[in-house]
């Protein structure tokens, strides 16, 4: 299938027709040596809009001439601030803006999302998860199940790939969730996994659990701003991601919740603080916990203003872009970078095994590689050429070009470079 070529000149005129090619110039690529780096790690952490500075001075400038009126005041007061970024937050994650709400970081908003849908009872106790998810996760998991008193290593059910697979199939996800819907209280799982680069089949896998009245949440650090999301739709019923992955939004940036309208009035256990307390009343200071409707009322504390700020500015960006152009892009680009490493590997008798599914379906931007051989020299190789990737031990990277910001050329230059390798 020879859609693509591997020349120079190809990649430019890829670049010169792309619909998208301005937006690179909304943001800072960072540089070496007074040249433009190659920057391939939007999966680890997002590059800088340049609108972020300025997001933020105005934020200080707020404090500097109101200070605590700063809350109340102005045409964007402090208090409202988590609003400002709904209704972008809702379209990347395909939502309705009352089921999001920035909040918190990722870490914490999965404990909290937890303490509400996992709810053992009699002989539903059982998680089902991914099998070498994010340790993060895997911690979360671990000592949440641990924090109601039971043994995670026999409430914890970890999925597997099968023998000589990297990937999982649906199917072996689905079988695992029948096999078990009288033991299962929640299916919880990344949605795009890390390592691997595979987007799971969301749809599908929470139309099994809804069928045996099994709750399903999705970790989305590395699926929101990536993959096409529409949680709403599927009938996910909550789902945690972060923003400093392909949201840009800063290291440690605020993170992101989502919770189904069907669980708004649902009641459900929560751990609560004064930001999630019924907004019109909160100053009152009185006791007894009233949450605010949606996903606002599970919000904790004051937020990080300066956080938010960034966050509203590089969220506008996807607003301007459109996340069903971003995602057309993104689905040539990273088609380019297989194409490039899949001639690679004819040339030179396969050195590079794409772990990453083939189908745009099942994957987002982000291929990982393993290297068969001399995997870390490569990745110096790499990096000595200005290109900035992952490098996992033993022996995988990770590249993850990404439509906001990288080129069909760059994409030509990381291939001319593993190929000079080989050669
Ligand atoms: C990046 C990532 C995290 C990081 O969690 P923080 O709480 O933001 O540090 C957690 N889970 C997954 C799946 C990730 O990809």
């Amino acid at each position: 299938m020879n859609i693509h070529q591997s020349t120079r000149t190809y990649a430019q005129q890829q670049d010169q027709t792309d619909p998208l090619r301005t937006f690179r110039e909304q943001f800072l690529i960072p540089e070496k040596d007074g040249q433009p780096q190659l920057y391939f790690c939007g999966n680890s952490l997002g590059l800088q809009p340049k609108s972020a500075r300025e997001a933020i001075e105005r934020e200080m400038n707020v404090w500097q001439n109101h200070g605590v009126e700063g809350w109340f005041e102005g045409d964007q007061p402090w208090l409202y601030y988590h609003k400002y970024c709904k209704e972008t937050l809702a379209e990347i994650v395909g939502a309705k803006p009352s089921e999001v709400c920035p909040m918190n970081n990722l870490t914490v908003n999965l404990h909290l999302m937890l303490t509400s849908f996992y709810q053992p009872k009699g002989d539903r106790t059982r998680i089902l998860t991914v099998a070498g998810d994010f340790p993060s996760d895997q911690y979360a998991l671990e000592t949440h199940v641990r924090s109601r008193g039971l043994d995670p290593s026999e409430v914890i059910l970890a999925v597997k790939p099968q023998e000589g697979e990297y990937t999982l199939q649906t199917e072996a996800i689905l079988n695992a969730i029948r096999e078990n819907e009288r033991s299962l209280a929640l299916v919880m799982m990344s949605g795009l996994h890390y390592y691997t680069g595979q987007v799971f089949n969301m749809k599908a896998i929470a139309a099994e659990a809804q069928k045996w009245g099994i709750r399903v949440g999705f970790d989305l650090a590395h699926a929101a701003g990536n993959a096409p999301l529409h949680l709403h739709d599927w009938g996910v019923d909550f789902a945690v991601w972060c923003s400093y992955k392909y949201l840009n939004s800063g290291p440690g940036g605020v993170s992101g919740s989502f919770v189904h309208e069907k669980n708004h009035d649902a009641n459900l256990p929560r751990l609560a603080g004064w930001w999630g307390y019924d907004e019109d009343r909160r100053f009152e200071m009185t006791p007894g916990f009233v949450p605010m409707p949606g996903a606002d009322g599970w919000q904790l504390s004051t937020p990080t203003i300066l956080a938010l700020a960034v966050h509203r500015a590089s969220l506008a960006i996807f607003a301007e872009a459109g996340m069903r152009n971003l995602r057309n892009k993104s689905v040539k680009l990273t088609g380019y970078l297989e194409f490039l490493l899949k001639g690679i590997n004819g040339e030179f008798d396969n050195p590079i095994t794409i772990m990453t599914p083939t189908e745009p379906e099942a994957r987002g931007c982000q291929l990982s590689l393993l290297v068969r051989k001399d995997g870390k020299k490569l990745f110096d190789d790499l990096t000595q050429n200005q290109i900035i990737g992952d490098w996992r031990e033993p022996n995988c990277i990770r590249l993850a070009p990404t439509p906001l910001y990288n080129t069909f050329e760059e994409v030509w230059q990381v291939g001319e470079v593993i190929r000079e390798f080989y050669q």
